[in-house]
């Protein structure tokens, strides 16, 4: 049994240091923050937590920088927004993770404050899961806290290492909410379910796509991954990007569920993705010197046509087309839009995934106008697909 920060009586975090990994890996442009979804959905658990008397020390990642010192993606713009948005006594930054400044700033950090530490990923061991690494961090409070839900399919030592050396480890209010909106979806849709899947690979989502596409009632495909379906077919698919390992599971599928399987009929196509001023659409097969970019308008119509029916549960991930060029973002643009209409009529209407989530943005559609958007891309798919994310499991075993 996972136990919940909420499951513990209110005082027993005053006086307490809490570690609390949260998931800060937002997009930061020259010292700005573009966007701060996962920020704002982290309010909840660090609040409750200094609002009764404890002192928080928050630890994120931010993008890669491998072991090293890169000030580009300091965490410092972080802990400016989180002095803004928080209405607790104190936030404060320390420019390390570790060490003996570290440890001074944690002492005298006092019950209702939050110190947030510096981007765990300067310190290569934090990816290594060094136990030297994760004990120093567990030093630093009597409490562990997994609020970082997008990470937990990671064995790092900030979302799995560290947890061990701690009696009290605990889910936050994000990993909870996460864990039971995905429960949900994995175990028990409300029907109609729709599942709408596109991005890049299948690779990356086989086994939520396995899942997904055996439970739904209609599964409208499209992006890259809709052209390795077209050409296990037969359908010629130009040059376009295909994935030679999964021709036979896509053959398998739509011979299997033929009936609710929906594939692209037209196509946006450049010769490349540079060459999008030669960007034009063609019906059915793409021609030779070729690629596909996105849905044409036809596939468009038909796909959201179907998702605001505005029935049932309907999952997106992955977007359509190239949506980061606007000349093949009209596919995904109409998805996302069809998907926020749905839910004013009253389906169910999730969004999983990171490039998903921005699609949604780049749409001028409002997290609020969806049912929920999942702060996880990766963790988010392991877990539809019936996986045990470690910074999860870790929370229940007891030594
Ligand atoms: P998510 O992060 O939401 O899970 P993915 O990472 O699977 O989504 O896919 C997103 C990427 O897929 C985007 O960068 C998008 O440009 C790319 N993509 C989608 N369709 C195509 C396509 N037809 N050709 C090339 N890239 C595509
Ligand atoms: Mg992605």
């Amino acid at each position: 049994m996972k136990i919940a920060i909420s499951d513990m009586p209110d005082d027993f975090y005053k006086g307490k240091k809490v570690f609390v990994r949260v998931d800060f890996n937002v997009p930061i442009e020259k010292g700005r923050l573009r966007e701060d979804y996962r920020i704002r959905r982290s309010i909840r658990t660090i609040e409750y937590l200094a609002n009764r008397g404890a002192a928080v020390i928050l630890a994120s990642h931010l993008g890669r920088p491998k072991g090293k010192v890169v000030p580009d993606l300091s965490l410092k713009p972080v802990a400016e927004r989180l002095s803004k948005v928080l209405r607790v006594k104190g936030v404060k930054f320390v420019n390390d993770c570790v060490g003996k400044k570290v440890k001074e700033k944690v002492e005298q950090l006092t019950g209702g404050e939050v110190l947030l530490l510096e981007n765990l990923r300067f310190h290569e061991e934090e990816e290594t899961n060094d136990s030297d690494f994760s004990k120093e961090l567990a030093s630093l409070a009597d409490i562990y806290v997994n609020d970082a839900f997008s990470t937990s399919h990671r064995k790092h030592a900030s979302t799995y290492g560290i947890a061990s050396f701690f009696d009290h480890r605990m889910a936050g209010f994000l990993v909870q909410n996460e864990i039971e909106v995905l429960s949900k979806l994995r175990d028990n849709p409300d029907r109609p379910f729709t599942v709408v899947v596109g991005g890049a690979k299948i690779k990356d989502k086989i086994g939520a796509l396995k899942n997904l596409i055996s439970k739904a009632d209609r599964v409208l495909i499209g992006g890259a991954v809709a052209y390795t379906f077209l050409s296990s077919k037969g359908i010629s698919v130009g040059e376009s990007l295909i994935e030679e390992d999964f021709l036979n599971w896509a053959q398998e599928v739509l011979t299997q569920s033929e009936e609710k399987v929906f594939l692209p009929e037209d196509h946006v196509v450049a010769p490349s993705m540079e060459k999008k001023a030669k960007a034009k659409v063609v019906q059915g097969e793409i021609p030779r010197g070729f690629m596909g970019f996105d849905i044409g308008q036809k596939t468009a119509l038909r796909y959201t046509h179907e998702i605001m029916k505005g029935q049932g549960t309907v999952f997106w991930n992955g977007p359509m087309g190239a949506f980061e060029i606007d000349e093949f973002s009209h596919g995904t643009i109409d998805v996302a839009r069809a998907l926020s209409l749905a839910y004013w009529r009253g389906a169910r209407t999730v969004v999983g995934g990171g490039d998903t989530a921005a699609a949604l943005r780049k749409a001028e559609v409002l997290e609020t106008e969806v049912d929920y958007v999942s702060t996880g891309g990766g963790a988010s798919l392991e877990f539809l697909g019936g996986n045990e994310l470690p910074g999860i499991s870790i929370l229940d075993d007891r030594k």
